[in-house]
């Protein structure tokens, strides 16, 4: 059975996808069948693993609104081991159309059990808001993995992301966890940083990431490349630390 992590935040631009897509590869480079459902209708993880968005037929969409089966919307990344189900921007349609549709807080949950034995983890990629596209993926996952923005305000709007996290609990998924809270875009040079390091560990405490994601230049140009950090530059600070994290999350699973 796959194992589901969701990687949520409903800031923008701290670090989701990058880590989506990196521990993605990671894992898989380690061994793991690992599937990447990208559900942002901004579609970066698609474009940051190397799909050409002109050339993708069926979406994340046509899942959730059109009843495609899951299996039928998997494309191949150029990483071995590492699939993705595409987003684009007709995605952004999905949040009102699911508003009037039966079930549809467990669309993506229902779609997810029929292929989950085909891989060891399956990572959901958030879009920055706390709706229905972050719903289903919350109630279709077995955790989630909580990016924080090493900057002023990196905790502000974290109390509502765990009030969605209390009530999808209560309504969907009693089961769900915190995987782990991953600091990111770190700088050791500056006291910020220490600050807000100081600050994330008195607020979640254990269930911080030892591995912290420092600023790193490499990990802003992958994306453009369409390949994941240790593809693009394997000896770069970013992909030792995406490996870390990978090792990380493996040992939190006895793996
Ligand atoms: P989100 O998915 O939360 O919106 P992204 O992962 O897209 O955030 O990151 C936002 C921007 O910051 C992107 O341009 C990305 O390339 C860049 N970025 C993310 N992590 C790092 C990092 N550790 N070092 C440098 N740039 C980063
Ligand atoms: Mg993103």
């Amino acid at each position: 059975m796959g194992y589901v992590i969701a990687l949520a935040n409903q800031k923008g631009g701290v670090g989701k996808t990058t880590t989506s897509v990196n521990l993605g590869a990671c894992l898989a480079q380690m061994g793991q069948r690992v599937l990447l459902i990208d559900i942002d209708p901004q579609g970066n993880a698609t474009s940051g693993t190397g799909i050409q968005k002109a050339t993708i037929e069926q979406d994340i969409y046509d899942v959730l609104i059109n009843e495609i089966p899951l299996k039928d919307v998997i494309l191949k990344t150029n990483h071995a081991g590492l699939d993705i189900v595409p987003a684009t921007i007709q995605l952004s349609g999905a949040e009102v159309e699911l508003t009037s549709m039966m079930a549809r807080e467990i669309r993506l949950k229902d779609e997810i059990g029929a292929i989950t034995d085909q891989y060891d983890y399956i990572l959901i990629d958030c879009p920055p808001s706390l709706g229905l596209l972050t719903i289903n993926a919350f109630t279709a996952s077995n955790s989630i993995l909580i990016p924080v923005q090493s900057e002023y305000y990196a905790l502000e709007g974290l109390s509502q992301l765990l009030n969605t996290i209390k009530l999808v609990q209560k309504h969907f998924n009693p089961a769900l966890k915190i995987e782990g809270v991953l600091l990111t875009m770190f700088d050791a040079r500056t006291n910020l940083g220490q600050q807000v390091n100081a600050e994330v560990q008195k607020f979640f405490g254990e269930q911080v990431y030892d591995t912290i994601i420092p600023r790193n230049v490499r990990l802003s140009e992958a994306p453009s490349h369409g390949l994941p950090i240790i593809d693009y530059d394997p000896k770069s600070k970013g992909a030792q630390v995406y490996m870390a994290l990978a090792k990380e999350v493996l040992a939190a699973h006895g793996k």
